[in-house]
């Protein structure tokens, strides 16, 4: 598991950007994203402890990885979502 900080997660989105994943909800914290030229398949998960932000991928990658920066602009929406659903 490795922790979200905003340096890494803004370079992870970055490559995202260029590489353009496909990224599909599996449920909230669960996103399955997608290599659109290997046809590869990640599995990423968020977690949330005492605070602070964490992001788990079925990739290689030993920091932060595109994989988890593709995937949290879908995750960030739906968090949104459930805060307003719950007040
Ligand atoms: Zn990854």
């Amino acid at each position: 598991m490795l922790e979200i900080t905003k340096e890494s997660i803004e370079k992870a989105i970055e490559k995202a950007r260029i590489t353009k994943p496909k990224v599909k909800v599996l449920e909230f914290r669960r996103y399955a994203v997608t290599n659109k030229t290997t046809g590869a398949n990640y599995e990423v998960k968020f977690y949330k402890i005492s605070g602070k932000k964490f992001a788990e991928c079925d990739c290689k990658a030993t920091k932060i990885c595109y994989h988890i920066g593709a995937s949290i602009g879908a995750h960030i929406v739906l968090a949104e979502q459930m805060s307003r659903q719950t007040v």
